[in-house]
């Protein structure tokens, strides 16, 4: 008989490798979160308690947790393939998990192409030699949160990653399917 006793957040193993993984510090009194739900809300069990807010853990709270442990293990023994591939069963548990998936993948990768809706966002450092290159495309440039970047019709996409590769010659892109295009190793499919 298994007895499945309620996790508690802060006595797990593993706290503070999720801590780091995560990076999303509390609100109110800026401790580092360590499990999904806080990290979601931008605020720790102590302070929700404390100010009243009552508010469930989610659901796929249990299993988030366990795959964002298995995705700090991997990232600290640098084994990207895991890394991304937890992250990707992450945001299958729940949308709400979107941007802490973009997050971890932000750490990983400069380059990244993210699903919106029918659209793109393409997340680049900034570069003048890529605004120059870009501008003729006719983009356009979103500041809103959660994702900064260039939106890109699908149509626009291919053409786009090809100027990305063009100046930036030996990075690697995250596409939107959590596939990695290698620009330097010339497999570009
Ligand atoms: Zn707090």
């Amino acid at each position: 008989m298994t007895t499945i006793h309620p996790p508690d957040i802060l006595s797990e193993p593993f706290t503070s490798l999720r801590r780091d993984i995560l990076d999303i510090r509390c609100l109110c009194c800026g401790a580092k979160l360590a499990d999904p739900t806080s990290a979601v809300l931008k605020l720790g069990p102590h302070c929700r308690q404390r100010l009243g807010i009552k508010t469930r853990f989610l659901k796929s709270n249990t299993e988030a947790t366990d795959l964002i442990v298995r995705a700090a293990v991997a990232a600290s023994q640098h084994d990207l393939p895991t890394v991304l591939d937890l992250v990707s069963q992450l945001r299958a548990l729940d949308p709400v998990f979107d941007a802490l998936a973009d997050r971890v993948y932000a750490r990983f990768f400069d380059l990244r192409v993210i699903r919106d809706g029918e659209d793109f966002v393409v997340v680049t450092p900034y570069d003048p030699t890529l605004i120059a290159r870009l501008k003729p495309l006719r983009l356009y440039f979103s500041k809103l949160p959660p994702t900064k970047g260039w939106r890109v019709p699908a149509e626009k996409l291919d053409e786009v990653i090809d100027v990305i590769a063009a100046v930036f010659p030996r990075a690697s892109l995250l596409n939107h399917d959590g596939s990695v295009i290698s620009f330097g190793a010339g497999v570009r499919a």
